[in-house]
Parts: structure tokens; C-alpha cells; sequence
């Protein structure tokens, strides 16, 4: 690699090119093919670090199609910080219902309960005040901060790290080389200061229409004369082992995920008289489960305990058994757990 310059960061014999030519060219492509391809999305149009947060939770591993109805739907539901804040859990996760990963709308309420009662409902600007707020970690303290904030600062999701891979060290599959600290500092050196809003947004948007994980469009690219991993890419790619591999995995439907999300969507549907009382773990295991038996009773209890503690349901003992001797608590029996939506 010519004028290629050794950060002192990286493995051993791992060199990237950095060097002001190269720089100035990524940044002046990939701004000119942002300006020329970016999609209109309802979280470019707003500053607001409520919306941008939301927005940023939904898209945790979701398709922007598949979050744009829900976007808007939760933010006429709960237009604010507060109005979220204050809202009944159980409301949250009715308003999160299809979008998946229930435990996102959980934190993102407690996110919002915090802000509001720590910070009086003013998000805090600065990326480590932003990075202390539960629920919030380093991506989404970055992108609040520079989305809603504009301030430059760097921060990378799957998208930006292959991009920012690609383009500075070479190659990313079968495995990157390089750790995502190192690829914090590339950032750093690339980003166009004053310009961090549209060079982030670029980098994200580069990544999921451009420069996808197994179909870069290579051909076509402007960075392709400033891309380390352009000469092979396509070729790894094409020898690398198909999807298919038999991995002998749990279908998803056989998944405890499945079923977290049809307990959470059984609970949801309960009628509203009995959301203060719930139901009973054996009604409940007959409405997830077709072939469920007695002998799912603890499988099906130990995930409701678990969405306990997520904040997704609440589950109280009917009628707690008395101990007459007044030794240790008994342990629950399963079978008098009624369960609700929290
Ligand atoms: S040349 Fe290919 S791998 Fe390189 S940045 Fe462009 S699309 Fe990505």
C-alpha cells in the first residue's frame, strides 16, 4: 500500500492509509453521493433528541421500512419525553407491539422516567452525561449527540464499521481485523469537523444502500479508487461459505425468543378486565403453546420470570401459601402465579 502510515494502533503488520489525499477524497465522495442519494427520513427532518432517541431504539436491528409506521404511530402516542415518562407501562408496550424486542420500549420508558426526574426533562448535550443515562450506550449516546446536538463526534453501528473498514484497513469478511477502537480512531481522522451531522448520517446510509454486507456495489461506487477492500472484496464474498451452512440451530419459531414475544402478546391481549388480575400460568401456556402440558409448567415460568425482570410483565402469587411455622419462605408454586402486563 503506498503512503500507507502505521497508527501504532493497530495488530501487528496492519498498516492503514490515512493520509490527507486520501482523506479529503473519501470525504468529498461520500458527501457528494449522500447529497445525491439520501432517503427522506422523518429523523433527518428533526433535531429533537426525544424523536432522534426513539428513532435510534426502533432501528436497533430493524429495517427503516418496517420502523417508519411505527415511528410515527408511538410519537402521536407519546409526543414527549414526558408524556412517555408518564405513560402506564403496559400502554408502552401495547404502542412497541409488532415491532419486536419488547425490552427496547421497557428501556426506553426508563430512559425517559429518568431524564425527566434526574434532568427535569432536558436531555443532557454532552456525549458522557449522555452515555450515563440508563439504557443508553455508547452508538446511541453518539448519535444523540450528534444528531440532535450536531456536535462532531464519532461513534459507528454495523453499517458505519463496514464502511469505515472497507474504505481505511481492507477486507471485513469472513472477520474485521481491526477492533472497533481502532476503527473509533480512524473515525476521528476522517471526520470533516463542523460537518459531523451529514458525514455520520452518510456513513450509515452509504452502508445500508451502498456498500451492504454481501452486495456492495462496487462497480458503480464513487470510492471505489479509495476503497482497500475494492480489488478483492467481491471475490471473498463470492467464495465465502453460503448462508445455508447447516448449523444445527433452534428454529426460531422453537425459540425462548418466540415465545417471550407470544406471552407478551397474550398478555397484551387480554381483556381489560383482567389486566389488573391477570391469568394463570396454565391458561397462559395453552394460548402460546398448542401442545403445552403440565410438564411446561416450569419452562414456561422461568420465562415469565425473566420478563419480570425485564419490565415486561409482573407476576404475583394468588393466594401465597400460608407458613404456619414461621420458618424460611416457601417457594412459589408455579401453579398460583397470575400473571399481567406490569
Ligand atoms: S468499492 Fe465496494 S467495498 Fe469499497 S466502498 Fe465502494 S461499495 Fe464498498
Amino acid at each position: 500500500m503506498t503512503n500507507a502510515v502505521d497508527l501504532g494502533f493497530m495488530p501487528p503488520n496492519t498498516t492503514v492509509n490515512v493520509t490527507s489525499p486520501k482523506l479529503a477524497a473519501v470525504r468529498v465522495g461520500l458527501l457528494a453521493w449522500f447529497d445525491a442519494n439520501r432517503r427522506d427520513l422523518p429523523w433527518r427532518r428533526t433535531r429533537d433528541p426525544y424523536a432522534i432517541l426513539v428513532s435510534e431504539v426502533m432501528l436497533q436491528q430493524t429495517q427503516v421500512d418496517r420502523v417508519l409506521p411505527y415511528y410515527a404511530a408511538f410519537l402521536d402516542r407519546f409526543p414527549t419525553l414526558s408524556a412517555l415518562a408518564a405513560a402506564p407501562t403496559s400502554g408502552v408496550i401495547r404502542a412497541w407491539s409488532g415491532l419486536g424486542y419488547n425490552r427496547r420500549a421497557v428501556n426506553l420508558q426508563r430512559t425517559a422516567q429518568h431524564v425527566v426526574r434526574e434532568f427535569r426533562g432536558v436531555f443532557p448535550h454532552t456525549l458522557d452525561a449522555l452515555r450515563q443515562l440508563p439504557g443508553i450506550g455508547p452508538y446511541t449516546a453518539g448519535a444523540i449527540a450528534c444528531f440532535a446536538f450536531e456536535q462532531d463526534v464519532v461513534f459507528v453501528d454495523t453499517n458505519m464499521r463496514r464502511v469505515l473498514h472497507r474504505l481505511f484497513v481492507g477486507v471485513d469478511v469472513p472477520q474485521a481485523v481491526v477492533r472497533d477502537r481502532d476503527l473509533l480512531q480512524i473515525a476521528e481522522r476522517v471526520l470533516p469537523r463542523g460537518q459531523g451531522w451529514s458525514w455520520n448520517q452518510a456513513l450509515i446510509e452509504f452502508g445500508a444502500i451502498q456498500c451492504t454486507a454481501r452486495k456492495p456495489a462496487c462497480v458503480v461506487c464513487p470510492l471505489q479508487a479509495n476503497c482497500e477492500a475494492y480489488p478483492a472484496i467481491q471475490t471473498v464474498i463470492a467464495t465465502l461459505p453460503r448462508a445455508a451452512r447447516a448449523k444445527a440451530e433452534i428454529p426460531f419459531e422453537r425459540s425462548n425468543r418466540f415465545y417471550r414475544g407470544r406471552i407478551v402478546a397474550a398478555l397484551r391481549d387480554l381483556p381489560t378486565n383482567t389486566t389488573t388480575t391477570g391469568i394463570d400460568l396454565e391458561t397462559l401456556g395453552r394460548r402460546v403453546r398448542d401442545d403445552f402440558s403440565d410438564a411446561d409448567v416450569p419452562w414456561l415460568y422461568d420465562l415469565v420470570r425473566d420478563l419480570t425482570r425485564d419490565g415486561l410483565a409482573r407476576a404475583a402469587e394468588d393466594s401465597p401459601p400460608y407458613d404456619a411455622t414461621g420458618g424460611a419462605e416457601s417457594p412459589p408454586d408455579p401453579k398460583q402465579i397470575r400473571v399481567t402486563l406490569p
